[in-house]
C-alpha cells in the first residue's frame, strides 16, 4: 500500500510527520523497521519516539556526545542527544527555560531516558572544580532516590514507584548552579503488600545485605562501595551512603535515616521475599511475613496504616534533604531545564484509586501538550513573520473538567463524600456521580447505561468508567474513599511525636499535643490536584521537549518487537493526533542554508535563492512559506517529490 513511498521503504523516515499514507499501519510499520535494525530513535517533529532495546546499544560513547555536541538536528540521526542539545542549546544561547517531559509506561525507558539527558547536559557544560561538584551532586540524586523509590517488579527490574520533576538552574554561561526536585505519588502500599515475583523497596534488600538492624543502630553499616552503571539491573546490593556523602549528607544524618527505614521494617510488615540470600539474613527474622487480616481490618490496620505514613513522610523528608543541598541561593539569575519522568497512562484489569489519579494527571499532560504545541507552533510562525491559521483538534478539557472541576468535579464529589458526617461509602459517592454525570459524553456506568438502554456486560455496578483520549478505562470505586482520606489514627501520631528519635517525631509534627488541631489533612486527590496544577503552570512558562518511550515486549527480551503492544502504547500516547497536530500547519521546516545544501542540486542556478529555486520546480504556491530564516513547506507529498527529484538526478 506505501510501497510507493521510496523513503518508507527503506525505513528511513527518522520523523513520522513526513509518512505518507498516514496510518497506524504504516506508522507501526517504520517504528518496527526502524527498531529491527538497530534505530531506537524516531521523530515527530521535535517530539522523540525511544522504543526500549533491553539491551546495551553503542551510541552512548563520548564520541557520540561529541558528535552530538552543537549538531545540526536534520544532518545527525534521531537521537536522546540531539534533543538534549537542542534544548540546552537554546537555553543556554536563547534564555529559553526549557522542560523534557518524559512519558511511557512501566519498562519503556523513561528514566535512563532521564538520566541520559542529564549526563550529556553534565558532558557538554562546562568544567571546574565548583561546578563538577554541583553535577556530581546533581547526578548523585538519582542513586539516593531509587533506593528508596524504585523495586523490583514484574514490568521492571528497577522501576521508579514514585513520579519525579527535577528543575536544574544554569547561570547565564550555561553552568550548572543547582536545582529542585518534586516527586509525586510514591506507592506507599507495596510497603505492606505486593504481587508475587515483585519486591520492597530496593534499600530494605541494601540495608539487610550492609548488616543487622542491631548493627546499625550503632553504626552506619559498611559500604559496598560498587556503583552501578546506567544501564542494566539494579544490584541490591549497591548502597546509597556513598551517594548521599557526596550529596553532603551528615553521618548523622544517615544514621538516622537508616535508623527509620529499619523501623518500618521492625513494624513487620514488609514482607521481604523467602529467596533472597542476603548476608545480614538474621534481621530477617524479625520480619517474617506474619498474617494479616485480609479485609485490612482490626490490628493490622492501624500498623499497616502507619508503617506506610512513616515510609512515605521519610520519602517526602529524603527529597526535602537532597534539596536543601543542591538549591541554588536566592538572587542569583538563573536560566531552568526540567526533567519530568512520570508513569503513563495505566489501564488494567482491574483499576482503582491509584490508576485514577494517575490517568488524570496523563490527561492535563495531554492537554498541556496540546496546549504547548499549538502555542509553539504559533510562536514560530510569529518569529518566522508567518500567517498563521487555526488548527483543528481534539480539545480534553471536558475531560479534565469531568475530573477536577472545583464544584461537581469527580475529585470534589469524592472530598465531600469524605467529610461528610456519618456512614460513608463508595455506593453513595458512585450514586452521587450517577446523577450528576447521567449525560456526561465522557461518563458511564451501569445505571447510565440502563438509562441510555446500552447493552454491555463488561461494566460492574461498583465501577464507572471514564471515555480518556487515550481510550476507556473502568475504575473500581472499592477503596476510594478510604485512600483519599489517607488517615492515620491520632493517638499514632502523637506516639510518633513522643519517639526519642529526632527524625522519627520530626515527621509527625501533628502529634504535638501543643499542635493538635481538630482540621482534618487534606485529602490525597485534593494534594495531588494541587501538585498537579503546580506541575503544569511551572511546565507552561517553558519551552516543551517531549520524549515518548515505548515499550517493545513483556518479557524483557532484547530487540523484540510485538506489534499490538506498540499499538496499543501508540494510542496512549497519542502519536497519532501528535502527527496530525504536527503537520496541521507545514509538516516540515528547514534553515534555508541546510535546505539549499540538499536540494540545490534540482535549480539550473549555482547559487540559488530558496525561492527562485522552488519556483523554477513550480510547486503550487499554497504548499510553500518562506519564513525569515526558514522555509516551509505543507505537506509531506511536496517533500517526497522533492527528494524523488533529488534521487532521480
Ligand atoms: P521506566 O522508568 O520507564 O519504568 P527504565 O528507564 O527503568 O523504565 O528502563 C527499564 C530497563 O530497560 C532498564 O533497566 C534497562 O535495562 C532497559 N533500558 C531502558 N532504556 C534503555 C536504553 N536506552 N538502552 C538500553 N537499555 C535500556
Ligand atoms: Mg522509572
Amino acid at each position: 500500500m506505501e510501497a510507493t513511498n521510496p523513503l518508507l521503504d527503506a525505513a528511513a523516515i527518522g520523523d513520522l510527520v513526513l509518512l505518507d499514507p498516514l496510518s497506524e499501519d504504516s506508522l507501526l510499520r517504520t517504528l518496527r523497521e526502524r527498531f529491527q535494525r538497530g534505530d531506537i530513535y524516531t521523530y515527530i517533529g521535535n517530539v522523540l519516539i525511544s522504543v526500549n532495546p533491553y539491551q546495551p546499544l553503542p551510541i552512548y560513547s563520548p564520541e557520540k556526545v561529541q558528535e552530538y555536541h552543537n549538531c545540526n538536528f536534520f544532518a545527525v540521526k534521531p537521537h536522546i542527544y540531539a534533543i538534549a542539545d537542542d534544548a540546552y542549546r537554546s537555553l543556554r544561547d536563547r534564555d529559553r527555560d526549557q522542560c523534557i517531559l518524559i512519558t511511557g509506561e512501566s519498562g519503556a525507558g523513561k528514566t535512563e531516558a532521564s538520566k541520559l539527558v542529564m549526563s550529556y547536559v553534565a558532558a557538554v557544560s562546562s568544567k571546574g572544580e565548583e561546578v563538577d561538584k554541583v553535577k556530581e551532586q546533581l547526578l548523585q540524586s538519582n542513586p539516593v532516590l531509587e533506593a528508596f523509590g524504585n523495586a523490583k517488579t514484574i514490568r521492571n527490574d528497577n522501576s521508579s514507584r514514585f513520579g519525579k520533576y527535577m528543575d536544574v538552574e544554569f547561570d547565564f554561561k550555561g553552568e550548572p548552579l543547582g536545582g529542585v526536585i518534586n516527586n509525586y505519588l510514591l506507592e506507599k502500599s507495596r510497603i505492606v503488600r505486593h504481587v508475587r515475583g515483585e519486591r520492597n523497596f530496593h534499600i530494605f534488600y541494601q540495608l539487610l545485605a550492609g548488616g543487622s538492624v542491631q548493627l546499625l543502630r550503632r553504626s552506619q553499616p559498611h559500604s559496598t562501595g560498587s556503583k552501578r552503571g546506567s544501564m542494566g539491573g539494579y544490584a541490591a546490593r549497591v548502597c546509597p551512603q556513598d551517594a548521599m556523602r557526596v550529596i553532603g549528607f551528615s553521618p548523622t544524618e544517615v544514621t538516622e535515616l537508616l535508623e527509620v527505614t529499619a523501623v518500618v521494617l521492625k513494624l513487620g510488615n514488609v514482607e521481604l521475599s523467602s529467596s533472597y540470600q542476603a548476608s545480614g539474613m538474621e534481621a530477617c527474622s524479625i520480619t517474617e511475613p506474619q498474617g494479616r487480616a485480609g479485609d485490612g481490618t482490626g490490628g493490622y490496620y492501624g500498623r499497616d496504616a502507619l508503617a506506610k505514613n512513616i515510609y512515605s513522610r521519610l520519602f517526602d523528608w529524603l527529597v526535602t534533604r537532597i534539596n536543601t543541598s543542591i538549591q541554588v541561593k536566592p538572587g542569583k539569575q538563573r536560566k531552568v531545564m526540567g526533567v519530568l519522568d512520570i508513569y503513563g497512562f495505566e489501564i488494567f484489569q482491574d483499576n482503582g484509586f491509584e490508576q485514577f489519579i494517575i490517568n488524570y494527571c496523563n490527561e492535563k499532560l495531554q492537554q498541556i501538550f496540546i496546549l504547548l504545541t499549538l502555542k509553539e507552533e504559533q510562536e514560530e510562525y510569529v518569529r518566522e513573520g508567518i500567517q498563521w491559521t487555526p488548527v483543528e483538534f481534539f480539545d480534553n478539557s471536558i475531560i479534565c473538567n469531568l475530573i477536577e472541576n472545583s464544584k461537581s468535579g469527580i475529585l470534589a464529589m469524592l472530598d465531600e463524600e469524605c467529610l461528610r458526617p456519618g456512614v460513608v461509602n463508595e455506593d453513595t459517592f458512585l450514586t452521587k456521580l450517577n446523577l450528576l454525570f447521567a449525560t456526561h459524553k465522557h461518563y458511564e456506568s451501569k445505571e447510565t447505561q440502563n438509562a441510555r438502554r446500552v447493552m454491555d456486560t463488561s461494566l460492574p455496578p461498583q465501577c464507572f468508567r471514564i471515555h480518556h483520549y487515550a481510550g476507556k478505562v473502568t475504575y473500581n470505586v472499592t477503596g476510594f474513599i478510604e485512600k483519599n482520606n489517607d488517615l492515620l489514627f491520632r493517638d499514632l501520631s502523637q506516639a510518633m511525636w513522643a519517639a526519642r528519635h529526632p527524625l522519627l517525631r520530626s515527621l509527625f509534627p501533628e502529634g504535638d499535643p501543643q499542635k493538635a488541631s481538630l482540621k482534618l489533612p487534606p485529602t490525597a486527590g485534593s494534594q495531588f490536584k494541587a501538585s498537579v496544577a503546580m506541575l503544569m503552570k511551572n511546565l507552561y512558562s517553558k519551552n516543551p521537549n517531549y520524549i515518548r518511550c515505548i515499550k517493545p515486549n513483556e518479557t524483557k527480551a532484547a530487540m523484540l518487537f510485538t506489534p499490538e503492544l506498540v499499538l496499543a502504547q501508540a494510542r496512549y500516547l497519542g502519536l497519532m493526533e501528535n502527527v496530525r497536530v504536527r503537520r496541521a500547519g507545514y509538516a516540515f521546516r528547514q534553515l534555508y542554508g541546510s535546505f539549499l545544501e540538499r536540494y540545490k542540486v534540482l535549480g539550473s542556478r549555482t547559487w540559488p535563492r530558496a525561492e527562485a529555486l522552488l519556483e523554477e520546480l513550480a510547486f503550487p504556491p499554497e504548499e510553500l512559506a518562506f519564513g525569515h530564516t526558514k522555509i516551509f513547506i505543507r505537506s509531506p507529498r511536496t517533500l517526497f517529490d522533492l527528494e524523488r527529484r533529488r534521487q532521480e538526478r
